[in-house]
């Protein structure tokens, strides 16, 4: 992984040579991290270059979140939404969805009981219902019930497979979402081919979801990871959620500063 600003006129040399395309996440890369995820929030200066960046190139938010709540935290006419990791997206006004399948609804409607029992059991608990997929955050849970409550997760994750679901662990988070081929990666590339398949692209998130846009991208994209982690497939890595920003200004001068527009 090479730190972003060390190289950045390896970066200027690769985007001059054609028209690109940015793809970011939400949360952690966009956001600043907060305790509530329902709190996380667009910077005022982060929309803001956002816009400028607008202007120049086709951007997209891909996010784990519901299609509607990432629309409304970021709220910029223009951008290419897509909620859920991909299983809902927005490209020009129209919104899509891909279905799920009757098993998997099943399957959800018996996870969330689950996971209001487990509500009622531990401290600290958020449950996160977001129709196509179902998100625990235990951030808040004390560490003495930490280890109790892994292994109930643990248990839950055993019975996912038989409704065609897939649990994911990741920061403090046991997200349960159809097996469904629809990740960050499948839905960045069907979002690049209807951008008329720009040679260059930038791909920035945080976490393990986006590992599967790192792979996916690994061939003609400048994948960012925001924070350095050497197991990450991404190229690239900015030191923290702060530099995003930094680096999205240093992307709206490079633009600015060019002639032809790169739409
Ligand atoms: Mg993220």
């Amino acid at each position: 992984m090479e730190y972003v600003f060390k190289k950045l006129p390896t970066i200027k040399a690769q985007l001059q040579k054609s028209r690109f395309v940015l793809l970011l996440d939400f949360d952690l890369t966009l956001s600043p991290l907060v305790k509530n995820p329902a709190k996380a929030i667009l910077p005022k200066d982060t929309k803001i270059i956002l816009k400028g960046l607008l202007r120049h190139i086709l951007i997209a938010v891909i996010s784990g979140r519901k299609l509607e709540g990432i629309k409304r935290r970021v709220n910029i006419p223009g951008i290419i939404y897509a909620g859920n990791h991909g299983l809902e997206y927005e490209m020009n006004g129209v919104i899509k969805n891909t279905l799920i399948s009757n098993t998997s609804h099943a399957g959800l409607k018996v996870v969330k009981g689950k996971f209001l029992k487990l509500k009622r059991k531990y401290n600290g608990i958020f449950i996160e219902d977001k129709k196509t997929i179902l998100a625990l955050h235990y951030r808040s849970v004390t560490s003495k019930d930490k280890p109790l409550l892994l292994k109930n997760l643990k248990e839950i994750n055993v019975l996912l497979g038989k409704y065609r679901l897939l649990g994911v662990l990741y920061k403090k988070t046991f997200e349960v979402r159809p097996t469904s081929k629809k990740d960050k990666g499948t839905i960045s590339l069907f979002i690049i081919k209807k951008m008329h398949d720009p040679k260059n692209l930038i791909y920035i998130g945080d976490g393990r979801t986006d590992e599967d846009a790192f792979v996916a991208l690994e061939r003609n994209g400048i994948t960012i990871r925001v924070g350095k982690n050497n197991k990450s497939k991404a190229k690239w890595y900015l030191r923290n959620q702060k530099e995003v920003n930094k680096f999205l200004r240093w992307l709206l001068n490079l633009l600015n500063h060019r002639d032809k527009s790169f739409r």
